[in-house]
C-alpha cells in the first residue's frame, strides 16, 4: 500500500482491500480507550449507506470514495465494516477501541450501536458467536439485545435503555 492509503483523519489506521470492499487497518498497537480516530464529514437529516449515526437526527455522511483526495475519498472512514463483537465503538465524534487492537488488525464498530435503522441493511457474516445475522438498525433489536449492546451504544441510543437492566424474562426473540 502506498501513501495515498493513509486514513487522513488518523494516522494510526489506514484503509486497504478496494473501493467497493474496503477495510480500515490499524497501522499499529491501539490501547483500549485510546481514540482510533476522529470521523469528519457532512452531517445529514437521514441516513445513506456509509453514515454513522451521532445524534437523533444527525448522520455524518463521509461523502464518497476517490476524488482529489486519493482513492479512499476524503474520509476513509466510511471503509470501516460491522463487527458483531467489535474492537471499536463510536462516542461522540472519535472511534474509541474497546480492546487491544493489534497492529495490522482490522478496526470494526457494531452498526446497531450507532444506528437506529440502516439505509442499507444487510447479512452479517462476521461469525462470532453471537453473530446477529440480519443489521438493520436498533429499533429492530428486542429489549434483551439492546441491553447486550449497552456498553458499545452511541449516546443518543442510550437513551432508549431503561435506566437498569430489564429482567430476563424478555420474550419477544428477534
Ligand atoms: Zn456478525
Amino acid at each position: 500500500m502506498g501513501t495515498g492509503d493513509r486514513v487522513s483523519d488518523c494516522r494510526r489506521v489506514r484503509a486497504a482491500g478496494s473501493q467497493e470492499h474496503g477495510r480500515i487497518l490499524a497501522e499499529e498497537p491501539i490501547g483500549p480507550g485510546e481514540v482510533v480516530l476522529r470521523l469528519g464529514g457532512a452531517l445529514r437529516s437521514e441516513p445513506t449507506q456509509h453514515s454513522i449515526q451521532v445524534g437523533l437526527h444527525q448522520h455524518l455522511d463521509p461523502g464518497p470514495a476517490g476524488g482529489p483526495a486519493g482513492p479512499w475519498g476524503e474520509h476513509p472512514w466510511r471503509y470501516l465494516n460491522h463487527g458483531c463483537e467489535p474492537n471499536a465503538r463510536v462516542a461522540g465524534l472519535d472511534l474509541v477501541a474497546v480492546r487491544p487492537i493489534a497492529s495490522g488488525e482490522e478496526v470494526t464498530f457494531n452498526y446497531n450501536a450507532t444506528e437506529w435503522r440502516l439505509a442499507s441493511p444487510f447479512t452479517c457474516w462476521c461469525g462470532a458467536p453471537d453473530c446477529a445475522g440480519a443489521i438493520s438498525g436498533f429499533q429492530d433489536l428486542s429489549p434483551a439485545e439492546r441491553e447486550r449492546l449497552r456498553p458499545l451504544l452511541s449516546d443518543h441510543l442510550l437513551t432508549h435503555l431503561p435506566a437498569r437492566p430489564p429482567s430476563a424474562a424478555d420474550g419477544t426473540g428477534a
